[in-house]
Formats: C-alpha cells, structure tokens, sequence
C-alpha cells in the first residue's frame, strides 16, 4: 500500500481560511518558537490569535535590569511590543491571562482557564510547545514553556471537547470545541518540518520589537542567522521551523 504522504508535503494546505490560536506562556515566545510560521499563514489568509498565559513581567536581560524596572512597569513595556510584534507577524488578537511571570504550573485551575479559552475562541488549529523540551539550544527550557504546553495539551485532551470536564463552563455558556489540529512549536521530536525562508525576515522585524529582550540589535540579528537549516548556503541561506503536530481528523 503506497502511503498517502500529502499531508507531510502540505501539512498547512487547508482548503479554507482557518482560525489559528497560538498559547504560549511568554510575549516574545510566538515570534521566538513560530513566527515565519504563523507570519506564513497570516499571509495565506488565516486568523491568528495569540493568548499569553503571563506579560513576561520577570523577562530581564543585559538590558533590562530588576533593579532598574519594576515587574509592573516592565509589564507595561511587554504588553506593547507584543502588540507590535503581532501587528508584523500578522496576527489579528493578542489576549492575555496575566499569570505571574515565571510561576506556572499545569494545575487544575490553569487548565479551566484554558480550556474556557479553546470553547470561548473555537479554534480550528491550536499552536502551543512541546512540554517534553527540557533541554533548549540555550540551556534549561523555562518551566513556563513546558507547563505552557503541558496544560495546553491537558487542556485538548480530554477536556475541551467533553462536557463532563468543568461543567461549570456550561453554565458560563461555553459549550465543548475540539480544535482539528495541536502544533507543537520547540519540539525536539517533530514530524512537520516546514520551509520558512520567505517569511523569515518577517519573524526577524517582530522579534526586533522585543527591545527590552534582544539586546544589542546587530548581535542579535547576527546570533539568528545561525539558526539556518542544516543545507542551508550563504548563497542561498534556507531556514526551517519544526513542529509536533496532533490532528483530530
Ligand atoms: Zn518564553
């Protein structure tokens, strides 16, 4: 039997525009872990919405220092280069939780919360990270992007499509949805992998609006050109986003 490899050609050729919700836990991390994706199928015509779990208010780096900017004051910063960051990428919401940056947990009460999320919005694709990823190209993975996913995907599975599971969501109004797709970004462990080369620049000019996290431009532009495909050329530099993805359907 000859497998039907379409959908590991085309595995985002959906036939008619899609509502994409992206959760994450940090602003910055859409862009990070996905944009030339979802700048991709803002250009194809799909609605993306990002929902952050927290506004990153513990975000610091070389250039933004605790001791020099309150986490309150700093979430005010992040709240507007996100919504900067979205506007390049193409993305049409940006909602948040305004969980404490830094304390997730895949409990149960973060777990109603998203899943009255999915029934509220209903999408059609759900975008989240692979909760597996403890060990990033930089280090540690954060704990919040691995509970991020975990309670994203605890979230689908099995609760956001059975009625039984917080039933007083019903009585808030918001009726069981089953995304038809979960792509998991910052996988170690994927099956999709996508070539995002034509909209890579795109993912570069939004993360450029996360100035209080990239530092020093021209260092930072410089470290992202080494994130390159493996046959990538100076000639022709090609460049790949890579995914684990879970479909319904
Ligand atoms: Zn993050």
């Amino acid at each position: 039997m000859v497998p039907n490899n379409n959908n590991i050609e085309k595995p985002d050729s959906w036939p008619s525009s899609q509502k994409i919700l992206v959760i994450l836990a940090h602003p910055d991390d859409p862009e990070f872990f996905c944009g030339a994706t979802l700048a991709r199928w803002a250009q194809a015509g799909h609605k993306i919405i990002y929902f952050l779990l927290t506004c990153g208010d513990k975000g610091y780096n070389d250039t933004t220092k605790p001791e020099e900017i309150s986490p309150d004051a700093l979430c005010v910063i992040r709240h507007e280069e996100q919504t900067r960051a979205a506007q390049k990428i193409g993305a049409m919401e940006v909602h948040w939780l305004e969980r404490p940056d830094g304390y997730l947990v895949a409990d149960l009460d973060l777990r109603r919360d998203v899943v009255r999320v999915i029934r509220k919005l209903k999408p059609n694709i759900l975008v989240t990270c692979d909760p597996q990823t403890l060990f990033a190209t930089y280090g540690i993975n954060h704990p919040d992007h691995r509970a991020a996913g975990q309670v994203v995907l605890d979230a689908v599975f099995p609760a956001s499509g059975n009625a039984a599971y917080f039933p007083e969501l019903l009585t808030e109004g918001y009726v069981p949805h089953m995304p038809k797709e979960v792509w998991c970004s910052l996988t170690n462990q994927p099956n999709v992998v996508l070539d995002v080369t034509d909209t890579w620049p795109i993912k570069l000019d939004a993360l450029l609006q996360h100035k209080s996290q990239i530092g020093d431009k021209t260092k930072f532009l410089e470290r992202m050109k080494t994130r390159h495909s493996e046959d990538s050329t100076d000639q022709e530099p090609r460049y790949e986003e890579k995914f684990r993805v879970v479909k319904y359907t």
